[in-house]
């Protein structure tokens, strides 16, 4: 029995391409735990020409670490924009080129679309090389949805930009997902209960695929009094998770917005005419509006 289907030019050891313009490969690396690095990108980082690299001495590290030199060139995001183009150039002249980021996956949350766009812009194959990532590698093990995500990065470091992006998807029923710095980590909990309610369930991943791996699922009230009650959960690398909004039963599932279209048109109207309106307006289910009107009228 074959468990997989891998096709013979997948996993021939060819030189990378052999096309006139060269490859540029988006490579994963590891997010803390180094046997994480697929066998692929190990090979692909070995052969391509140059290394894109968000922070030469960082991946020079690692580099060393399996004993690969090619050369490194910066990629980060200063400077993205305008090396994008001597990366282009090389690609153009035929060299395969890999970036990385200082950890998983490049572009998430990490420099790379500038110069992504710009090889494609000039008719440059891109091709991912699939490894870590630790938005992933949390959803895979939080227990909360799976199936509808979304990815909402780093909060803002100012307060009040971080409360409103917060409230903005207060009403999201899908799983969020938020990475933060250790030192936000208790603000951003705060804000997180403050606007979806102490009661949502969460998750807090932190350290993921290194020795003092965590995953934390509680209420967000009390994954703050957790968070705040003990300072090593403060440190090292995190991702938050919270499960998406989920609509109360009966009138309270009604938002503030159809709410006020079903008073303005009560004033006017006969009650079943005004749900029957207030329904096509918002597009809430007729027969909650009548409900809705009636326990107002009562
Ligand atoms: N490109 C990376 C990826 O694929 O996940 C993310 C880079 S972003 C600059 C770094 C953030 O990712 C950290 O601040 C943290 O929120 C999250 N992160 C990275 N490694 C992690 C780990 N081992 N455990 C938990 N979170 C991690």
């Amino acid at each position: 029995m074959r468990l997989f289907n891998v096709p013979e030019s997948a996993v021939s050891s060819a030189p990378l391409s052999s096309s006139a313009v060269g490859t540029l490969y988006v490579v994963a690396t590891p997010i803390g735990n180094l046997e994480d690095i697929s066998a692929r990108a190990l090979r692909v980082l070995r052969e391509v020409a140059l290394i894109a690299a968000e922070d030469t001495r960082h991946s020079s590290r690692l580099l060393q670490h399996f004993g690969i030199t090619t050369p490194l060139a910066a990629c980060h995001e200063h400077n993205e924009r305008e090396q994008g183009g001597r990366f282009v150039e090389r690609l153009l002249a035929g060299e395969d080129v890999a970036l990385i980021s200082d950890a998983g996956t490049p572009l998430i949350s990490d420099p790379g679309f500038h110069l992504v766009r710009a090889a494609r812009a000039a008719g440059v194959r891109v091709s991912p090389v699939p490894g870590a990532c630790a938005l992933v590698a949390a959803l895979s093990a939080a227990g909360l949805p799976s199936d509808r995500f979304i990815f909402e990065g780093f909060l803002p470091a100012k307060a009040a930009a971080r409360q409103a992006r917060l409230q903005g998807v207060a009403e999201e029923s899908r799983t969020l997902i938020f990475y933060e710095a250790p030192h936000r980590l208790l603000e951003s909990l705060q804000d997180m209960c403050e606007a979806f309610g102490g009661q949502r369930q969460a998750v807090l991943g932190r350290e993921l695929s290194k020795t003092f791996e965590t995953l934390k699922g509680l209420p967000l009230d009390e994954l703050c009094a957790w968070v705040a009650a003990d300072s090593n959960q403060q440190r090292g690398e995190c991702v938050v998770l919270v499960a998406g909004w989920q609509a109360p039963e009966g009138e309270e599932a009604l938002s503030g917005e159809a709410l006020r279209v079903l008073d303005l048109l009560l004033a006017d109207l006969p009650l079943k005419r005004a749900a029957a309106l207030a329904a096509e307006i918002t597009g809430v289910r007729k027969n909650l509006l009548y409900q809705a009107a009636l326990a107002r009228q009562s």
